[in-house]
């Protein structure tokens, strides 16, 4: 049987979206390419040119050299300070300002949903958020700008200015728990909307792959947009495997069009 066209998809995600009394978008790397920020995964992501293994919170804590190459790789990929917000993020805020958006789960530690005007108090960073860095001695926090200065200026390993103690970016590593309070909302969010869209992830990162589950497993129905396959992919109302700007700019139009806007 031939795929549904792409307009077809996007007319029945604006079905859904209407027809929802909760809904929550839950985000991973792939709504965040389009601004310039490279996945894990995708041909040419970071994984292809980093081993996954090289990144754990132990080996960051206790060898200089898994400190150094951490540092790279934030610089190379993570650290774009300048990547902006796409019309995916941008179609997500206007979701909310339909009052149709009940929250967004993100993977992502890159504050892009909330530059596109999604409130903070609507957004759960399962994974933390890139702005700032701590030192694990003292606790002293510095911006990451900061921080990027100082790398920019060829310092690989930086370390904290008032007691010399390792820096680490205040994001989840492999190997650490995710912040228990955000995990817990995000979780009880999942359980109670009726639609659960799922934008650029893979959903193979646990346990915030644990929350499509949990929704579906609850009765909602599940959108999935990715470029991708997921495992989750059958159990969706509706797959759309296109870029996420290109796909969200066009559910976004449909339902303003149907609540005649
Ligand atoms: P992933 O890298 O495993 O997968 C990204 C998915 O997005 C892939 O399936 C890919 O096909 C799809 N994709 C890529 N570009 C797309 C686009 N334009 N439109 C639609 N789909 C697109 O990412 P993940 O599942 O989020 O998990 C990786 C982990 O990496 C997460 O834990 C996340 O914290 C972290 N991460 C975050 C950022 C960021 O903050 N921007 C960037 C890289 C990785």
């Amino acid at each position: 049987m031939a795929e549904p066209e792409m307009d077809t998809l996007i007319d029945q995600v604006a079905d859904l979206i209407l027809d929802a009394k909760r809904m929550v978008v839950f985000t991973g790397a792939g709504v965040s390419t389009e601004s310039g920020i490279p996945d894990f995964r995708s041909p040419g992501g970071i994984w292809d040119r980093y081993d996954p293994e090289d990144f754990t919170y132990q080996k960051f804590i206790s060898d200089p050299e898994g400190r150094r190459k951490r540092w790279q790789m934030f610089q190379e990929g993570y650290l774009i300070t300048e990547a902006k917000p796409n019309p995916a993020h941008y179609a997500i805020a206007e979701l909310d300002r339909l009052g149709r958006l009940d929250c967004v789960i993100t993977q992502n530690i890159d504050y892009l949903h909330q530059q596109a005007g999604v409130p903070d108090d609507k957004v759960f960073e399962l994974h933390g958020n890139k702005q700032w860095v701590v030192c694990l001695s003292c606790g002293q926090r510095y911006p990451l700008t900061q921080i990027k200065a100082r790398l920019d200026q060829g310092e690989e390993i930086p370390d904290c200015e008032a007691c010399r103690g390792i820096l680490k970016p205040d994001i989840v590593f492999f190997g650490e728990s995710l912040p228990r309070e955000v995990l817990l909302e995000a979780t009880s969010r999942a359980y109670k909307c009726d639609l659960f869209i799922v934008i650029g992830s893979t959903l193979v990162v646990y346990p915030a792959a644990y929350m499509p589950e949990y929704a579906v497993g609850r009765g909602a129905k599940l959108v999935i947009i990715n470029l991708s396959p997921t495992p989750m992919d059958r159990q969706a109302t509706v797959v759309i495997r296109a870029k996420a700007g290109e796909a969200m700019s066009g559910v976004v139009k449909r339902v303003t069009e149907k609540i005649g806007g």
